[in-house]
C-alpha cells in the first residue's frame, strides 16, 4: 500500500456560472491545479478565507463531487468519480463532516436511526449488530446509549457535531475530510470537539483534511498546512514552518489578522483536559 492516504495531483474544478437573463455565461475556476499529499495517520489543514475554495476541494476529496481535472488518490489507488460513479468501497474509505449538523442532520431521524443507516445501506449486519455498533459509536464520542432515540433538535450545537463524526466513522472509514467542523461553536466547545477529533484520530489512525478559516484551530489540529488562494495552493509546509516563517505575503498577512488570544484560550483549555486525564 502507498504511504500516502491521500493525494492530490493537479486538481481543477471549474464552475459554469451566469448565463441568466442579464449575464454571459462564463467559468469560474474554483480550484487550480491543487496538488498535496497527506501521510497516513496525519492531518493536512487547508486554510484560506470564505470563497478560496475550500469547500469545493472538500467535495472533491470526499467523493461528493467530480473534479474538471486532475487526479485523485486514496491508498495509492487512483479514483475516478466521474467515471466509476460512486462504490460502497468508496463510500467506506472516506467521509464528510460539514460545518452545520443542523443542515447535515435530519430532524425527523433519531439519532440511532441517524447512525444505523450507513450500516444498513452499505453492510449485510443484522439489525443486532447495526444497533450495537451504533450505541458504540455514540459512547465514542461522548454521547451515551439514552440518547439513542432522541432527535437532534434535543442537542446542542457540540452534541450534533459529535453526531455527525460519528455517523462519518460508522462505516470505519480511514480518512475524514473535515469541513470547518468547529467554526459555528463557542470556543469552549470547539476546544472539546477537538479534542475529541485529538483522541479519534489516534484510536482509529484515521488521516483528516481538516478546513478552517481559523488559524488558532489549525495551529492546534495540523501537522502540514496548506494556504488557498482564489483557488490555488500558495503555501504548504509542515505547521511549524509555515507558523514560525511564512513565506507568501498572502500567508503573512492571513496570519497578522488573527488574534493571538484564540490560539493560546484553545490551547490552555486543551493542556489543562491532557493533564487532569
Ligand atoms: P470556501 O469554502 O473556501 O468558502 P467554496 O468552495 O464554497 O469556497 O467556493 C469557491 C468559489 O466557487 C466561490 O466563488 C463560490 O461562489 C463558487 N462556487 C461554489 N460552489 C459553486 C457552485 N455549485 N456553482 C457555482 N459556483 C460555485
Ligand atoms: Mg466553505
Amino acid at each position: 500500500m502507498s504511504d500516502f492516504a491521500l493525494e492530490a495531483r493537479n486538481l481543477c474544478r471549474d464552475y459554469n456560472i451566469g448565463g441568466g437573463l442579464f449575464s454571459s455565461p462564463r467559468v469560474l475556476n474554483a480550484v487550480k491545479h491543487v496538488s498535496f499529499q497527506v501521510e497516513r495517520g496525519k492531518t493536512l489543514a487547508v486554510v484560506g478565507e470564505s470563497g478560496c475554495g475550500k469547500s469545493t476541494l472538500a467535495r472533491i476529496l470526499s467523493l461528493i463531487d467530480a473534479p474538471t481535472s486532475g487526479e485523485l488518490f486514496i491508498d495509492g489507488a487512483r479514483i475516478d468519480l466521474a467515471r466509476d460513479g460512486m462504490t460502497r468501497e468508496m463510500r467506506q474509505k472516506v467521509q464528510i463532516v460539514f460545518q452545520n449538523p443542523y443542515g447535515s442532520l435530519n430532524p425527523r431521524q433519531k439519532v440511532g436511526d441517524v447512525l444505523m443507516e450507513p450500516l444498513l445501506l452499505n453492510t449485510t449486519m443484522s439489525a443486532k449488530e447495526r444497533r450495537e455498533r451504533a450505541m458504540q459509536m455514540l459512547i465514542k464520542v461522548g454521547l451515551g446509549p439514552e440518547h439513542f432515540n432522541r432527535y437532534p433538535h434535543m442537542f446542542s450545537g457540540g452534541q450534533r457535531q459529535r453526531i455527525a463524526i460519528a455517523r462519518a466513522l460508522m462505516l470505519s472509514p480511514g480518512l475524514l475530510v473535515l469541513d470547518e467542523p468547529v467554526s459555528a461553536l463557542d470556543l469552549s466547545v470547539q476546544a472539546q470537539v477537538l479534542n475529541l477529533l485529538a483522541d479519534l484520530q489516534d484510536e482509529f489512525k484515521l488521516t483528516y483534511v481538516f478546513i478552517s478559516h481559523d488559524l488558532s484551530v489549525v495551529r492546534y489540529i495540523a501537522d502540514e498546512v496548506m494556504v488557498m488562494y482564489y483557488g490555488e495552493v500558495v503555501e504548504a509546509g509542515t505547521r511549524e514552518r509555515v507558523f514560525a516563517d511564512p513565506q507568501h505575503e498572502y500567508t503573512k498577512k492571513l496570519f497578522a489578522a488573527t488574534p493571538r488570544a484564540d490560539v493560546e484560550t484553545i490551547r490552555a483549555r486543551l493542556e489543562a483536559k491532557r493533564a487532569a486525564a
